[in-house]
């Protein structure tokens, strides 16, 4: 196996890797190596041809190759080495800059090891399976998640049918409902089985409802048809305890079922290294610098939650990259990785909170939150509540599952943050309806 070392090892070159490297190697890492299990790089991008990324950051409405070209192009010109076709098999956290942590990878040049003080997980995130769905029905051909059809049209160029049906409302299904009608196909309806949409309100309506794709909320697939190749399926409302009701089944012949329910932030590597993973988000828990709680591992990007716009994606990226190749440079000591902290905790009517804790004491960054609410509420107060306080944000108009709220600290918290206490404080979280 062959043996180096760098500062700076960071798994995955989709937008939030790039960024990291960039980052790390601006503020003075000398070894910066991105390793891309894929044979390109810029993650999920290649294959999203439509255009709305990088209004934010580029101030230009850019296609997904685009954009990542631009952060390709940076990287490499920042000298991180951007190695593709090498996947990251292992984690070994070491502990800190004495002891660094080891990396194990796989090219077509076999095995090798990287050993660094800083990792930074960017490892994305991957769809829910139709495994997870259990739907009866034999394993016809035909059924697949929206980002695996999406890549067979704008990488392979290959149809994957003529007539499809598309499950649950996340933001891939209803762009790839879009990119199937365009190349001709008919969409027979998108079906969701709660009550509002999984996406966001602008790809409802850029992508069905200027198509005339019809969604069904409160509805679900109860079954797929056929032998070799899917032939239809049957669909249902879905009643109150979340089951389809059998009185309402109809039948929908076509050739293509399509799921679009969900995304998992891809965390095995992770887990398998004893990196500690939120339950709410499926990724590490970190803090406002991206460091999680093993010391010298950092994480961003959609491996730590999903978001909605990759311009987020950079940023926190380059936050965590920054914060990595400081910690391998020895400018943030290990003592300060000790000490007390904030931990955000899920509240009445939300999702998830990232960051999941910022460390106290006076000068800290005071992060703004990113969350998601459960279920759709008009005129919400945010809510923070710890022990001996409370306090509330401004108002929001309305909260919308499928859309990322950003919340600033209010000055109560940001006092909290930079008092001298000398214990953990735990700050809840709410969306509470006026
Ligand atoms: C279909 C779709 C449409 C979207 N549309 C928009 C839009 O219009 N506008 C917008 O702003 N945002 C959009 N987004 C969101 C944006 O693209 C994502 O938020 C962003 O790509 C996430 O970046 P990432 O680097 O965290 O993950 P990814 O882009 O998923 O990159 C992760 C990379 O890590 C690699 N990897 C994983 N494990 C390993 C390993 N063990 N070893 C080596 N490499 C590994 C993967 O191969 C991948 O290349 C869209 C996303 C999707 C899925």
């Amino acid at each position: 196996m062959r043996r180096s070392r760098a500062d700076v090892v960071v798994i995955g070159a989709g937008p939030a890797g790039l960024a990291a490297a960039s980052a790390a190697r601006e503020v003075g890492a000398r070894r910066v190596v991105v390793l891309e299990r894929d044979e390109r790089a810029g993650g999920i991008l290649p294959q999203c041809v439509h255009t709305g990324f990088g209004l934010r950051r580029y101030g230009r409405d850019l296609a997904g190759p685009e954009y990542a070209g631009l952060e390709l192009a940076r990287a490499l010109k920042s000298g991180a080495e951007v190695r593709l076709d090498c996947c990251a098999l292992r984690l070994e956290p070491g502990g800190g800059v004495r002891r660094p942590n080891a990396v194990v990878a796989v090219s077509p040049a076999g095995l090798e090891e990287i050993r660094a003080p800083s990792v930074v997980l960017a490892m994305g995130c991957r769809e829910r399976p139709a495994g997870s769905l259990g739907i009866p029905g034999s394993r016809v051909a035909g059924v697949m998640t929206a980002g695996t059809a999406q890549r067979l049209i704008n990488i392979a160029g290959i149809m994957p049918g003529r007539k499809a049906v598309v499950l649950g409302s996340g933001d891939v299904g209803l762009i790839v409902a879009r990119r199937l009608a365009l190349e001709g196909a008919t969409v027979a309806g998108v079906f969701e089985a709660v009550a509002w949409a999984g996406g966001l309100p602008r790809n409802v309506s850029q992508c069905l409802c200027d198509f005339g794709i019809p969604l069904f909320l409160g509805h679900t697939v109860a079954e797929v048809h056929g032998r070799a190749r899917l032939e239809g399926v049957t669909v249902c409302e879905v009643g109150r305890d979340m089951r389809p009701v059998r009185s309402t089944a109809r039948e929908i012949a076509c050739d293509t079922l399509l799921l679009s329910v969900g995304l998992i932030p891809e965390n095995e590597l992770s887990r398998e290294a004893g990196v500690p993973i939120s339950p709410a988000t499926g990724g590490p828990l970190v803090d406002e610098c991206g460091a999680s709680l093993t010391p010298g591992v950092y994480a961003c990007g959609n491996a730590v939650y999903v978001h909605d716009f990759v311009d987020d994606v950079t940023t926190e990226g380059e936050i965590a990259g920054a914060a990595a190749a400081r910690f391998a440079l020895g400018e943030s000591g290990d003592r300060r990785r000790d000490g007390c902290k904030m931990f955000f905790r899920e509240g009445r009517n939300v999702r998830f909170v990232s960051p999941a804790f910022v460390r106290l004491g006076r000068g800290r960054a005071w992060p703004s939150l990113a969350l998601r609410s459960r279920r759709p509420a008009a005129n919400v107060t945010p809510v923070f509540r710890w022990e001996g306080g409370q306090c509330s944000g401004p108002d929001l108009e309305f909260v919308n599952p499928g859309e990322t709220i950003r919340l600033n600290l209010p000055v109560e918290v940001r006092g909290l943050i930079e008092s001298d206490t000398r214990r953990d404080v735990t700050v809840e979280v709410s969306l509470e309806s006026q």
